[in-house]
């Protein structure tokens, strides 16, 4: 049934970005003592040990597989830094003063991703294109008149509100009621950015182990020592950068952050006329609705790279292709017949607050719950976690005032509570969010 919409040679499971991957081997196992132990070989993980080491730690990465197959090579590649939350929202949790500092440190943080990958000589398809988020409602629209004028508060050029009329130098498609656009995003190549940080944390000689999980960590004195799959370490400090795939003994960890998972697809290649007329825009693009779908053209800027939220819990790959092709047509008709040729997934680490945060527990320093925005907070908020981790007040960072707070519907493990929310979202919020979209469209 769906394989007709599979090229022959789909790649099921497998993100686009791996075709020319080409993974390091870090068979070795890690040092026996050093000053920082980093766990987690992701952005956040990569962007610690560059920061650490620099400042003069000897440090170590240890991660349970191979760096960058957690969701740091799997993503989208869209890049920018503003708060996931709206400015009220963040009043309402922690005050004007840290809801201020918050919106003021996306521009931060862009520039220290943006930093990195021209102080590493980072070779990633970095392009400027901008990144509009779609408005699927009127009150969605509404809403983003008010980030934009707290945005603009800080950064004056850093957004700009595109009303419906305008939509069609971005996007060509009826469904949406206008548009936020942030000129000053950026797309990237997930694979080749964290490739480019792995060969500059191998280039400083920091010892990286692949397939060595941590599987237990016990005080030692004022430090730690930590067993993992290739024997023990001692570290004064530990960095844990896991985000949504952190397994082994890090269960106050799990019951704060939890995995769920985000699919994306990518297109046979599409003429350029059509291409030029889907999205004249070349922008990445988000929605607002809750299904949020977000996609962008490939980086030779030859498909369309589609993403969302196909499911809350496991699905398969053919199962999730059907469902964010579906979607991706009703955002363009004119796409029906196109066929997929890779279709994956991952694990974004959520938070019931949306926002990541950075500090310490029992004496592990952490930064990590990203909530699928990670492509420039993940390395910019490892930095901050290692120089918390070494006593240097450029760790300082508001994204030490949000909190990874718990819920009573998970008391940890499998997040099976997604369940009942996977099923809440596909049967009333989808559809609440369809009506109030369609009953204000000038053509309904
Ligand atoms: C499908 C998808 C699309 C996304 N799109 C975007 C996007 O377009 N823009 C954006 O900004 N963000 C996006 N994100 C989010 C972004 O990819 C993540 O926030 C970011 O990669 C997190 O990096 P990380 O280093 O913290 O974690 P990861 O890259 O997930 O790395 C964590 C690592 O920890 C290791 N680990 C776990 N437990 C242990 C242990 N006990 N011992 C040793 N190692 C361990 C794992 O093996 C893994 O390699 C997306 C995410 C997904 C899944």
């Amino acid at each position: 049934m769906t394989r007709g919409l599979l090229t022959d040679d789909a790649q099921l499971g497998q993100p686009y970005w791996w075709d020319d991957a080409t993974w390091v081997s870090l068979p070795d196992p890690p040092p026996a003592k050093v000053d920082l132990l980093i766990i987690g070989a992701g952005f956040t993980g990569l962007s610690a040990a560059i920061a650490a080491h620099d400042a003069g730690a000897k440090v170590a990465v240890i991660d349970a597989g191979q760096p960058g197959k957690g969701a740091s090579t799997r993503n989208g590649g869209m890049t920018g830094a503003h708060p996931r939350n709206g400015w009220d929202d963040l009043n309402r949790d922690y005050g004007a003063q840290v809801a201020d500092g918050l919106f003021a440190e996306a521009q931060k943080a862009l520039d220290f991703a943006l930093g990195l990958i021209d102080q590493e000589n980072i070779e990633c398809d970095l392009q400027a294109t901008g990144r509009i988020q779609l408005a699927w409602t009127p009150a969605h629209l509404e809403n983003q008149k008010k980030t934009a004028a707290h945005v603009q508060r800080f950064t004056p050029d850093g957004c700009k509100m595109i009303p419906r009329a305008g939509l069609g130098d971005h996007i060509n498609t009826p469904q949406y009621h206008g548009g936020l656009y942030f000129p000053g995003h950026y797309a990237l190549h997930p694979w080749k950015y964290h490739n480019g940080m792995l060969q500059a944390v191998l280039n400083r000689d920091i010892p990286v182990s692949s397939d060595c999980a941590a599987q237990s960590v016990a005080r030692n004195g004022a430090g730690f020592v930590v067993k993992t799959d290739k024997g023990s370490i001692q570290a004064d400090k530990i960095v844990l950068g896991t985000n949504g795939y952190t397994k082994g003994p890090f269960h106050w960890f799990t019951r704060r952050v939890f995995p769920l998972p985000s699919f994306i697809i990518a297109t046979q290649q599409i003429s350029p006329n059509l291409l030029g007329e889907l999205a004249p825009g070349k922008r990445m693009m988000v929605e607002t609705r809750a299904r949020h779908s977000y996609f962008r053209l490939s980086p030779d800027g030859t498909r369309i790279l589609f993403g969302g939220r196909a499911s809350m819990v496991h699905l398969n790959p053919a199962q999730a292709a059907k469902r964010l092709h579906a979607t991706m047509v009703e955002v363009w008709p004119q796409l029906a017949d196109t066929k997929v040729t890779h279709a994956w997934s991952g694990n974004t680490g959520y938070t019931f607050s949306h926002m990541p945060n950075v500090g310490s527990h029992d004496g592990i320093h952490y930064s990590m719950g990203y909530s699928g925005s990670g492509t420039v907070m993940a390395p910019y908020l490892g930095m901050k976690a290692a120089y918390q981790a070494l006593g240097d007040d450029r760790g300082q960072t508001f994204y030490s005032h949000t909190t990874l707070r718990r819920h009573w519907m998970h008391p940890g493990g499998q997040p099976h509570f997604l369940k009942a929310a996977n099923m809440w979202y596909r049967t009333y919020v989808d559809r609440a969010e369809n009506w109030a979209a369609r009953r204000s469209r000038p053509d309904s």
